[in-house]
């Protein structure tokens, strides 16, 4: 049977697939260490478990709840980005889902006609670019400096009368990049001149290490807010991959239609996750400092030693945030005589039993991420395995 022409232009999750051959590779008995995936391996902290098993224990996740969320749940989320940010959306302005993933995708859905572009700032999360072609919306990058940061201008170099988005994901996957104050003021003041809509994904707002800071693009002005979308979720703050809660916030109408899509697509997010979700985003914050913490430590013992090994360059320098590091590997690749990064990768998950994943997925070959969400022995040992393989090869 013929499949349908859209589906068969989507590549798969590259990050999906790369985890999918260490796992195999892990039940096969060989020991891999998995750098390839974005996710905390921190458990949910307990306050969170503890609010799910009373929800399954006195009966209320038993049923279906509102396609956009629990009313009780917006609130949460209402109230965490007042606390947070300083501004205030109404809960009829959001619209809960199964992850941020969904909320991104639904959200595409809404605001995409048939050629519509969307803006995205290279490197950009492997699944933006295939949900805006399952959109029936034409992806757009826009180009970067080898500091990975982007200007106004990059942005003016490719707005066309079909520009109907910018996907603005700050801190950053995969490089850990965090925008300025001045930087996200410049972009947006744009987007609203020119009636492109922001897609800001925040969802790794609360991981920022070494005393750099935070900006939200809901700081800037209540007057920008006409053209913003805020995507984020519990996923990475608050260690709850597993759960599937994420959420999009922004214009009533916007909403509303997502509500519409979702009323047939998924009909609401797991109820026993949304009440995990109300105490994430409402009970005690410590424990995503705690993880923070956890984090930057890594980051710090990683860092200087993945831009030790040959070749591996990080001009950007030290990341702000998110839990990855994204470095320009083109002369390692050199060294070790490979054509590309997804053939490296390939070599070094094979011979070094390390999980990695090649720029490509992320719109910029010549890269590699590695993650560093995961337990500081494992990262040791996998930098070791990334030495010994390089220093083989050379
Ligand atoms: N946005 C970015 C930049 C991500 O890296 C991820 C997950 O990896 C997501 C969104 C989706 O998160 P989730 O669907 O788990 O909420």
């Amino acid at each position: 049977m013929e499949l349908s022409r859209k589906v068969m232009q989507i590549q798969p999750s590259a990050t999906l697939k790369i985890s999918s051959q260490a796992k195999q590779m892990l039940a096969d008995g060989i020991d891999v260490i998995n750098l390839g995936i974005g996710e905390p391996d921190y458990q949910t902290p307990d306050n969170i478990k503890q609010a799910a098993i009373e929800s399954i224990q006195n009966g209320q996740a038993s049923f279906y709840t509102p396609a956009t969320g629990l009313p009780a749940l917006k609130q949460a989320i209402s109230q965490r980005i007042e606390t947070d940010h300083g501004y205030h959306f109404d809960p009829s302005q959001i619209v809960v889902t199964n992850g941020a993933k969904l909320a991104l995708f639904t959200l595409f859905q809404v605001i995409i006609n048939p050629g519509d572009e969307v803006l995205l700032p290279v490197p950009y999360w492997v699944s933006y670019s295939e949900q805006v072609k399952l959109a029936n919306g034409t992806p757009v990058e826009v180009g970067t400096d080898r500091q990975l940061r982007f200007t106004v201008a990059d942005l003016e170099a490719q707005r066309t009368a079909h520009t109907k988005a910018l996907v603005l994901n700050s801190p950053q996957n995969p490089s850990g990049l965090v925008f300025s104050r001045a930087e996200l003021t410049a972009i947006v003041n744009w987007a609203v001149q020119h009636d492109v809509l922001v897609i800001a994904d925040e969802i790794y707002e609360k991981l920022l290490y070494n005393g750099n800071q935070f900006t939200s693009v809901l700081e800037l002005g209540d007057e920008n807010m006409s053209h913003v979308v805020l995507v984020n979720g519990v996923s990475k703050a608050y260690s709850m991959t597993g759960w599937r809660i994420g959420y999009a916030a922004g214009p009533k109408a916007i909403m509303a239609k997502m509500g519409v899509v979702l009323g047939h697509a998924s009909s609401n997010p797991a109820a026993v996750s949304q009440y995990a979700a109300i105490e994430a985003f409402g009970g005690d914050q410590t424990s995503v400092e705690t993880m923070r913490q956890g984090f930057e430590q890594r980051l710090n013992e990683l860092y200087p030693l993945i831009k030790s090994l040959p070749g591996f360059k990080l001009p950007a320098g030290k990341p702000a945030g998110a839990f990855y590091l994204f470095p320009d590997v083109t002369e390692a690749l050199r060294l070790a005589g490979y054509a590309d990064a997804p053939a490296f990768c390939t070599a070094v998950l094979q011979d070094a039993h390390v999980g990695l994943v090649p720029g490509e997925a992320f719109g910029l070959p010549g890269h590699i991420r590695l993650s560093y969400a995961t337990d500081m022995a494992s990262l040791r040992k996998a930098y070791q395995r990334l030495q010994d393989f390089m220093t083989k090869k050379i």
